[in-house]
C-alpha cells in the first residue's frame, strides 16, 4: 500500500482540492516489508535479519523475516507468497541470483519495490535498488593483505599459494575473486607465488572453476584436504590460501589442522571475510589471518533508510550508479566500505559492540 500512496500522493498536489493528502507520505503503519534471508546457518545472515527487522518493526513497519535453508525453491515459496499476502516493498538475498527473475516478475506485476540485499539479482528489469558492501574492494583487501604478510615485493620466494572462490551462483564471489585475483596474479604470473595444486584461474572470468558450491565449510575442507593429499605429500608446504570468506575459511582451517599444521611458524597466511565469531576466536587462536569485516548493521540501516524514503516517495540516496549491471538494467547501489581485521585488531569489533569481550574470550 505504501509505494500506491507515495505514486497517488505525487499527483495530488496538483490537484490541491484532494482533502486527504498527506503531502507524499505514506505511513509505515500501512506498509508490508518482506525481507527473504538465504540460510540460517552462516552467523552474519542471523545479525541480518535480526537487525534489519528490528529496525523496521521499531520504525512501525510490518514485518515477514524468512529464511530458506539455502534451498532455492524453498526462497521462491516464501517469497510468493510474500506477494500473496500483500507486501509492498521485498528485500532479498537471493541464494541463487539468476533463479528469482520469475518470482520477481510477479511482484512487478503487484507493484512491489525491490531491493536486492548484499547480493544483485541477475537477469531481471525488476530490482529498484541494491545495497551492499564493495564486494571488489573486499576482495583487494584480501589480496594485498596477503602481499604485506608475505613481503611479496621484497621477499625471494617463491611462495605456494591455493586459492579458493565462492559460491557459483552467488555474484558477490565474482567480485571478491576478481578482487583479490587483480592484486595476485602478477605475482602467479612472475613465479613468486606458485599454485602446486595447478588449481589458478587463467583468468577472473574463469574463477567458478574453483567455485565453492553453497560457501560450504565441508566441500571447502574436502577441496583443501583433496589439495593437501595429492600436491603435497612429498613434504611441500603451503604458504598460503585465499579464502574468500569465514565460512570456506573454517573449513580449510579444519583440513590443515588434519595435516599437522599448527598456529606458529609455517602455518599459512589464511584470509576471511565477515568476522563471524567462530572465525574471529580462530584468529585470536593463530588459526586464521584476517578477516573482511562488513558491519551487517550499518547495512541494514542503509536498507531501513531506502525503505522510509521509498514509502515517504523521496528520492532513494544511492552512491554508484555504474557498477551493477545485473544484465537487464544497471541497478542504482548504495556501497558501504569494509574494513580488514587482524587478530591484532579484534578490539574493533568489542569498541563497536559488534561482539562483547565476552564473546571473544577476551
Ligand atoms: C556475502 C558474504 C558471505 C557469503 C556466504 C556473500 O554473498 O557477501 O558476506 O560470506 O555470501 O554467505
Amino acid at each position: 500500500a505504501g509505494v500506491l500512496v507515495g505514486s497517488m500522493a505525487a499527483c495530488s498536489t496538483e490537484r490541491e482540492a484532494e482533502p486527504e493528502s498527506t503531502g507524499g507520505a505514506a505511513a509505515a503503519e500501512d506498509t508490508v516489508v518482506g525481507i527473504a534471508m538465504p540460510t540460517k546457518s552462516l552467523e552474519r545472515w542471523n545479525r541480518d535479519g535480526a537487525h534489519l527487522e528490528g529496525l523496521l518493526q521499531d520504525a512501525g513497519y510490518e514485518t515477514s523475516l524468512q529464511y530458506a535453508d539455502n534451498k532455492v525453491d524453498q526462497q521462491i515459496t516464501q517469497l510468493e507468497n510474500m506477494i500473496n499476502q500483500g507486501a509492498d516493498i521485498l528485500v532479498i538475498a537471493p541464494i541463487d541470483d539468476t533463479a528469482l527473475a520469475p518470482t520477481l516478475q510477479q511482484a512487478a506485476d503487484a507493484d512491489i519495490k525491490v531491493i536486492a540485499y548484499d547480493r544483485l539479482l541477475l537477469g531481471t528489469p525488476n530490482v529498484d535498488y541494491y545495497a551492499t558492501f564493495d564486494n571488489y574492494g573486499v576482495g583487494t583487501m584480501q589480496g594485498e593483505f596477503i602481499v604485506e604478510a608475505l613481503d611479496l615485493e621484497n621477499a625471494a620466494g617463491p611462495f605456494n599459494l591455493e586459492p579458493f572462490a565462492g559460491s557459483p551462483d552467488d555474484n558477490n564471489a565474482k567480485f571478491f575473486f576478481a578482487g583479490a585475483w587483480d592484486v595476485l596474479s602478477p605475482y602467479v604470473e612472475s613465479g613468486k607465488l606458485v599454485v602446486p595444486s595447478g588449481k589458478a584461474p587463467a583468468s577472473n572470468d574463469d574463477w567458478q572453476s574453483i567455485g565453492v558450491q553453497g560457501w560450504s565449510s565441508d566441500t571447502a575442507q574436502s577441496e583443501m584436504e583433496n589439495r593437501l593429499n595429492s600436491f603435497y605429500a612429498g613434504g611441500a608446504k603451503v604458504d598460503v590460501v585465499l579464502s574468500p570468506n569465514d565460512s570456506l575459511a573454517l573449513g580449510i582451517a579444519q583440513a590443515l589442522a588434519g595435516n599437522g599444521y599448527a598456529p606458529g611458524d609455517g602455518y599459512p597466511v589464511l584470509t576471511g571475510q565477515d568476522a563471524d565469531q567462530a572465525n574471529v576466536l580462530n584468529m585470536i587462536a593463530g588459526k586464521q589471518s584476517m578477516s573482511v569485516w562488513k558491519d551487517t548493521r550499518a547495512l541494514g540501516d542503509q536498507v531501513a533508510k531506502m525503505i522510509d524514503q521509498i514509502v515517504a516517495g523521496e528520492d532513494v540516496e544511492v552512491n554508484d550508479e555504474e557498477t551493477y549491471d545485473n544484465g537487464e538494467k544497471t541497478v542504482p547501489t548504495y556501497l558501504l566500505q569494509p574494513q580488514v581485521i587482524t587478530p591484532d585488531t579484534v578490539e574493533v569489533l568489542v569498541d563497536s559492540e559488534f561482539y562483547s569481550a565476552d564473546d571473544l574470550g577476551l
